[in-house]
């Protein structure tokens, strides 16, 4: 059985502080104790050694494309090894495209290879398990963690330090890795495939605001943002809320572009229909916004670029979201 292995850089590939050169996706694998025992064949490649943040739309959808080659090929699951900062990201957006049965699962670490501790070789050997796991087949992207197994399309970084910092609010983990066993114990609902290639000139060219709303908001941030943006994805209070002098201000951007509205919570779903003052998720529905239902700001970000990428019209984004969010 074979797993290719991407290594992107973040702190698993950071040996130890204050130290620029990288360690190899070869590296990483040979520091992990047990790997060798599982009698899965590696096949590691190096790609883009950069902190997790410096990641473009562009060199994942290469890499989803690099690994999609991998299976065709006879992998029988992917690793890619990155920084955390942007993983619940990454992961979401390989989820939205990853055509195959075979698992994708992302995995990183929040402590350096020198320190006490070091939780990257443990995260590796998990991520490897699932990767090459039945019971893993047809999840979509998977995040391995801290011996929990998460689904893309959940998974949230909570923490900024902890060794434990990915969650899954709104369903908790889709699995854990238990004595080497992946146990499933949630199966994630897969959706629409999205196609996997872009034109990357368009790509680049499709910039999605998110604004996060905030106490007195006078939304004066947003000028000129349909001059830039293709579309916005809104941050709002609670259940979708906005102070209700913003209301008109997002009416008016509606009308120009797609304006996706989410919560800022952090977990749950925006409503639809309960409250109706001027701000509330019905005012802000009638005034042309999208629901994105429990999609949270990164990811409905996420989703509305690679739409908007494609060139889609509002009624197909409003689907989109309708069957994604
Ligand atoms: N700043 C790092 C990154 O995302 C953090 C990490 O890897 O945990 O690349």
């Amino acid at each position: 059985m074979r797993v290719a292995v991407f290594a992107l850089g973040g702190t698993i590939s950071v040996a130890r502080r204050g130290e620029s050169d990288r360690l190899t996706g070869a590296e990483i694998a040979a520091a992990v104790p047990g790997l060798e025992e599982l009698g899965v064949e590696l096949d590691v490649r190096d790609v883009h050694a950069v902190p997790s943040g410096s990641l473009t739309f562009a060199q994942l959808l290469d890499l989803v494309g690099d690994a999609s080659r991998a299976v065709d090929e006879g992998a029988a699951g992917i690793v890619v090894t990155q920084g955390t900062d942007t993983l619940e990201e990454t992961a979401y957006l390989a989820d939205l495209v990853w055509p195959h049965d075979a698992p994708f699962v992302l995995t990183g670490a929040m402590r350096q290879a020198a320190m006490a501790g070091a939780d990257g070789p443990a995260n590796v050997l998990s991520a490897v398990r699932v990767a090459a796991s039945r019971e893993a087949r047809g999840l979509g992207a998977l995040v391995a963690f801290n011996d929990e197994v998460h689904a893309a399309r959940w998974v949230r970084k909570s923490h900024s330090t902890s060794t434990a910092a990915f969650v899954s609010p709104n369903t908790g983990p889709a699995g854990h890795v238990v004595e080497g066993r992946v146990r499933v114990l949630a199966v994630p609902p897969r959706r629409g495939v999205l196609p996997a290639r872009y034109d990357t000139a368009r790509l680049d060219a499709t910039r999605v605001a998110l604004h996060c709303v905030t106490l007195d908001d006078d939304g004066a941030l947003l000028s000129g943002v349909a001059d830039t943006c293709r579309g916005l994805v809104v941050a709002g209070f609670g259940v979708g809320h906005v102070p209700a002098r913003l209301a008109p201000v997002l009416g008016a951007l509606a009308e120009r572009m797609p304006v996706v509205l989410t919560s800022r919570t952090g977990s749950g779903s925006v409503l639809r229909h309960t409250y109706t003052a001027p701000g509330s998720e019905t005012d802000l529905r009638e005034r042309g916004l999208i629901d994105g239902g429990l999609l949270d700001p990164y990811k409905a970000r996420v989703l509305l670029r690679l739409l908007l990428a494609a060139d889609a019209d509002r009624e197909t984004v409003a689907k989109a979201f309708a069957e994604h969010g």
